[in-house]
C-alpha cells in the first residue's frame, strides 16, 4: 500500500509498505477524509518527537472498516468510523487512574505518526477497536467529522481544563483550529465574555462566529495591557493556551483573576523552562491553577462530540478553508499546514 511519510527529520515523501495485521481486538480502516495537523508539522520539520524513519504521517482520518478481530465485537467491515487521534491502551495504569491519553507512558496514548504508522495510508490500524472507534453518525460529512479527530477535543480540552463556568470571562490565546474550537466550547460552557487572541484575518472572523465578544491582535502591542483595558484592570476568570510560546504563561498568569485556571494544550517546542511571575502570582499564593493535557480519546466521548454535530450545537465546516479530492493531495494539504497562507484554518482531503 501507499502512504505518505516521514523520512527523516525534514523530510517527507511517498513510500510503499505492507496492508498492516490486525490482532484480535484491532480493526484496519481505508480512509474517507483526512487531514494534516500543526502537530504533523512539529513532528516533521521541528523534530517534535525526535528521529523517524520512514513513519506513515497523520492522525486524523475518518474512514471506512475493512477488517476486525476476532474479539472485535461492535464494529464490522463496512462500519463508517471516526478515529481519534489518541488511541489508548485501555486496560493500562494509566488508563485506570484516569490519564488514558498517557497510556504506557507520558503522551504513549498518541501512537498514530508517533510510535507506528499515522492514517495517511491506504490502509491504518487501530488497536483496542471496540473502544477507540466511533460511529459516524447518518447526516453529518466525513469532511466535517474530521474536525472531532483532533480539533474538537483539544480545544474543548483547553475549556475542561480550564473549567470554564457559566458567566465566566474567558481568554483563549491562539485561534488556529484548536483555538478556535476553544472558542466554540468556551461558549458553550456559558462564557460571557471571550477574548480571543490571534492576528490572522480569516481567524479572527471565524472566532467572531464561534463566539468571541472581543479580539486582541498579539501583533499590535503587549496583550496583557490590552487585555487588562478591556476588562477594567480585572483580568479574566480563566485562560485557554492555544498559541504562542513558553513566554506566553506569564502573560496568561498576568492577566488571571486569583482563584483563576489556565488551560494549556498548546505544544511547546522551544525553551527549556515555562516561567511563572512571582508578583503576579500571588507571591506564591494567588490561587491560579496551571492545567496542561492532551486531548483524551476513546469511543464515548467521541461518539458525544460526533452528537454536537449531529444536532447541529456546533459547526466545524467553518474550520475548512482548503478542499482536495483524491490521496495525491495529501501532500499539497500537508505543505499549507506548514506554510499557514493568511487564508488557511484547515484542510481537508476527501479520497
Ligand atoms: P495554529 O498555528 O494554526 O494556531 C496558532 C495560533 O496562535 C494562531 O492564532 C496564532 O496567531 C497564535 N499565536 C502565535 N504566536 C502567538 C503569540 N506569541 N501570542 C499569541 N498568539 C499567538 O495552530 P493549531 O490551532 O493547529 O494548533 C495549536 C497548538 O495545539 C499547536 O501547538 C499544536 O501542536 C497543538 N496541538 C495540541 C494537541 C493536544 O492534544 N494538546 C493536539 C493538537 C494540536 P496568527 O493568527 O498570527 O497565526
Ligand atoms: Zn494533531
Amino acid at each position: 500500500m501507499k502512504g505518505y511519510a516521514m523520512l527523516g527529520i525534514g523530510m517527507t515523501g511517498w513510500i510503499t509498505k505492507n496492508v498492516p495485521e490486525c490482532g484480535p481486538l484491532d480493526a484496519i480502516v481505508k480512509p474517507i477524509a483526512l487531514s494534516p495537523c500543526t502537530s504533523d508539522i512539529h513532528t516533521v520539520w521541528e523534530g517534535a518527537i525526535g528521529e523517524r524513519t520512514d513513519m506513515i504521517l497523520g492522525h486524523e482520518a475518518v474512514g471506512e472498516v475493512v477488517e476486525t478481530g476476532g474479539m472485535v465485537k461492535d464494529f464490522k467491515a463496512g462500519d463508517k468510523v471516526i478515529v481519534p487521534a489518541i488511541t489508548p491502551d485501555w486496560g493500562s495504569l494509566e488508563a485506570q487512574a484516569g490519564f488514558s491519553m498517557h497510556s504506557g507512558g507520558m503522551l504513549a496514548g498518541w501512537k498514530f505518526s508517533n510510535f507506528k504508522d499515522g492514517v495517511f495510508a491506504e490502509y491504518f490500524h487501530v488497536n483496542e477497536a471496540d473502544a477507540n472507534l466511533a460511529r459516524l453518525p447518518e447526516g453529518v460529512k466525513a469532511e466535517d467529522a474530521v474536525m472531532l479527530c483532533d480539533m474538537v477535543p483539544t480545544g474543548f480540552h483547553g475549556v475542561e481544563l480550564a473549567d470554564v463556568q457559566y458567566g465566566d470571562t474567558v481568554c483563549v490565546i491562539g485561534i488556529g483550529p484548536v483555538g478556535l474550537m476553544a472558542v466554540a466550547g468556551a461558549s458553550l460552557r456559558g462564557a460571557s465574555h471571550l477574548l480571543a487572541v490571534g492576528s490572522r484575518k480569516n481567524c479572527i472572523q471565524a472566532a467572531k462566529e464561534y463566539g468571541a465578544t472581543d479580539i486582541i491582535n498579539y501583533r499590535e502591542g503587549d496583550i496583557v495591557k490590552q487585555i487588562m483595558e478591556k476588562t477594567n484592570g480585572k483580568g479574566v476568570d480563566k485562560v485557554v493556551i492555544a498559541g504562542g510560546d513558553v513566554d506566553t504563561f506569564a502573560q496568561a498568569v498576568a492577566i488571571l483573576k486569583p482563584g483563576g485556571r489556565i488551560g494549556n494544550v498548546n505544544y511547546l517546542g522551544d525553551g527549556a523552562y515555562v516561567k511563572i511571575p512571582r508578583v503576579e502570582w500571588g507571591v506564591g499564593m494567588g490561587h491560579k491553577t496551571i492545567a496542561g493535557g492532551l486531548m483524551p480519546g476513546g469511543r464515548l466521548r467521541m461518539e458525544k462530540l460526533a452528537s454536537l454535530l449531529e444536532t447541529g450545537r456546533l459547526d466545524t465546516s467553518r474550520l475548512l478553508t482548503h478542499h482536495f479530492q483524491g490521496f495525491e493531495h495529501l501532500e499539497e494539504a500537508l505543505l499549507l499546514m506548514k506554510d499557514k497562507p493568511a487564508d488557511l484554518i484547515k484542510p481537508v482531503v476527501l479520497i
